[in-house]
């Protein structure tokens, strides 16, 4: 036993540098803007709107949902249906291992969240692409996601939102990428169409 550890009381024992607890990251957010430094906190509750300068920070997918949805009757629409790798995809890294890290890092299976609900009681299908997850590209689970949300959305006669946030498609599925294109295109054209006839104008 040290001197030090002799003098120290009983009760009193020294911390493990390794356990002390340091100050969380990411607390605090400089605003771009006005590089003003704001308190994570404040600026969730403002709608990730810089209170100093209205700065619109990156907002992400389930947040924009929960902001713009009514709290009451939400439903969300295609969250069983997760990505695969058909083609056994590996560029710098395997397909799995990205889809794996987005997942960890967005908390989400895919790159779109389609919820039915109601804006200011109006029944409505949002939908929403999360950026952070592998850009926000487009793939079989974004189109398919996608196209049940339109078809909801006719089948029910309520408007169809969606924010968009993507880099395009998905390379590492290759055509199957492309082909949304075609698949959600249809989708939108069937839904124009009912809303022509369904319209007052
Ligand atoms: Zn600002």
């Amino acid at each position: 036993m040290s001197w030090l550890e002799k003098l120290l009381p009983p009760k009193i024992t020294p911390t493990d540098p390794t356990e002390r607890r340091s100050v969380p990251e990411g607390l605090w957010i400089k605003c771009p803007s006005c590089e003003a430094v704001l308190y994570k906190t404040d600026l969730e509750k403002n709608q990730n709107v810089c209170p100093q300068c209205s700065h619109h920070h990156r907002i992400g997918a389930r947040a924009r949902l929960d902001a713009f949805l009514d709290p009451e009757g939400r439903y969300e629409l295609g969250q069983e249906v997760i990505p695969v790798d058909p083609l056994k995809f590996k560029d710098s890294r395997k397909y799995p291992e990205r889809l794996k890290d987005a997942l960890e890092t967005t908390g989400e299976t895919d790159a779109l969240i389609v919820m039915g609900g109601a804006v200011h009681s109006i029944g409505v299908v949002a939908a929403c692409f999360e950026f952070d997850f592998m850009g926000g590209s487009m793939g079989s689970v974004v189109g398919e996601r996608f196209v049940r949300g339109v078809h909801t959305a006719i089948e029910q006669k309520v408007p169809f939102i969606c924010f968009t946030a993507t880099g395009g498609a998905r390379m590492q599925e290759g055509l199957l990428s492309l082909m949304q294109m075609a698949k959600t295109n249809a989708s939108l054209t069937r839904l124009a169409k009912k809303a022509c006839l369904t319209s007052v104008c």
